[in-house]
């Protein structure tokens, strides 16, 4: 029997991994120019991360997490998200100690057992950035920056920034019991999940994906309602700042995103028509979080970004980001001694750092001219008895067809003058 890949993972081929390579290039860039320095760290962490981190009541910790016990008998779980344990290297690493604001970013694979669908996976890529020791909603603003700045440069149209406050502990305490009462007489009618959420957080019900409960929390209470004087005020300057350099947003006061920890600031980015998920982008502001895991209190913000549903979305709209490849030569060579010269010439080119390929299954002239057109030359080099006889070799455009004759001492200056002029 054939063994196949684990539900919701994927096998990323060439010619798909091509466009990885430059979303990844284009996330280090933008990350670097806005002064974020990148972190890395375990796939797994101790369980303990994630459910102090995440928050017992999310459906992360709830339902989705690969958590499974060492040969020590100790609970480990593969990283669902990013920003718990870059909270924790934060504090481990001493990292407060640093002039503030700290700004990381990181970017790799994420665990999570879902129900797989379209744009929905057990094992998916993630990058996210994280600011420690901002206060003001600029630090909001200049993060929804970047998420946006990216996109931009990827070309990617039809977004739409989503942004809500959903409060600190002050207001949320107000939300809650205005929440629970606007929800006791349903209470019945919830799901299983949310019936157990009611008491300990009733705000979750705000994002249970059950149709019912859907349908059930219309008309419910919004925290925007109810936000403190400094929640209001956060919120304000945010949407001042947006407004200044000109990024469009909506506010859905129901947003209420899936971490335990948020405070004041949530936001999302969605791309209209991706179908069903079509989140390519979270965020939201975490000031207590650093606190729960042991470090001094240190507000923080960040986002997370799915790097499938980028691609996928990018592929939607018909933008090619890894269409432009290097320029490359083929060396066409006949017979044993060219051959020998065309592994010589490979090896001066590639020192030059010249893209190039040399045929390795002694194929007849036409086939190795396919293999020049299918690799997408720009030069073919061609060495054959007479050529060899000469110390010379054709020079071919793949374009244009035209060719000339070279001497093979000059060949690889006379290659690389062509790839800077182009
Ligand atoms: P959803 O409500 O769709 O489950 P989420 O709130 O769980 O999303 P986050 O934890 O905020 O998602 O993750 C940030 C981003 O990571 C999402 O906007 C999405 O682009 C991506 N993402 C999350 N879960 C998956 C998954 N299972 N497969 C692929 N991408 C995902
Ligand atoms: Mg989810």
């Amino acid at each position: 029997m054939k063994i196949q890949r684990p539900k919701g993972t994927q096998d990323i081929i060439p010619g798909i991994i091509e466009k990885w390579h430059v979303l990844e290039g284009q996330i280090r860039k933008i990350c670097e120019e806005y002064g974020f320095q990148e972190i890395r760290t375990p796939i797994f962490e101790a369980t303990e991360l994630f459910q102090r981190g995440v928050g017992e009541t999310t459906d992360i910790v709830n339902k989705e997490m690969y958590t499974f016990q060492d040969k020590g008998n100790r609970s480990m779980t593969l990283r669902p998200e990013g920003t718990a344990a870059v909270c924790r290297a934060f504090v481990e690493n001493k990292l407060y100690a640093l002039p503030q604001p700290v700004k990381l970013y990181y970017r790799g694979p994420m665990f999570r057992y879902e129900n797989t669908q379209a744009g929905r996976f057990r094992q998916f890529s993630q990058f996210g950035a994280e600011v420690f020791g901002g206060e003001d909603p600029l630090v909001d603003a200049e993060v929804i920056q970047l998420v946006w700045e990216l996109f931009n440069r990827l070309g990617l149209k039809d977004l739409v920034i989503q942004i809500n406050s959903v409060g600190c502990p002050v207001c949320r305490a107000e939300h809650k019991s205005k929440l629970q009462a606007f929800l006791e007489p349903k209470k019945e009618e919830l799901c299983a999940d949310c019936q157990s959420r009611f008491d300990r957080n009733p705000l979750r019900i705000l994002d249970c994906k059950s149709k019912h409960c859907k349908e059930l929390i219309k008309g419910a209470p919004t925290i925007l309602e109810m936000l403190c004087a400094d929640c209001r005020d956060h919120f304000t300057k945010l949407q001042e700042y947006l407004e200044a350099v000109g990024i469009a947003y909506v506010v859905d006061a129901g947003m209420v995103r899936g971490l335990d920890y948020y405070r004041k600031t949530a936001f999302e980015v969605l791309v209209r028509e991706i179908g069903a998920q079509s989140a390519i982008c979270g965020g939201g502001r975490y000031d207590g979080l650093v606190e729960e895991i042991g470090g001094p209190s240190t507000p923080g913000i960040g986002f997370a970004m799915g790097i499938e549903r980028v691609i996928s979305a990018l592929e939607s709209q018909k933008i090619d980001i890894a269409a432009e490849q290097a320029e490359s030569v083929t060396i066409i060579a006949l017979g044993e001694a060219a051959r020998l010269e065309s592994f010589k010439l490979v090896s001066v080119l590639r020192k030059r750092g010249i893209k190039s390929f040399l045929d390795v299954l002694g194929r007849n002239m036409k086939s190795q001219m396919k293999a020049a057109d299918r690799a997408g030359s720009k030069i073919a080099v061609i060495i054959g008895e007479d050529e060899l006889a000469r110390k010379t070799a054709v020079l071919r455009d793949m374009k244009t067809g035209g060719q000339a004759e070279i001497p093979l001492d000059l060949l690889a200056e006379k290659i690389e003058e062509l790839f800077k002029r182009s």
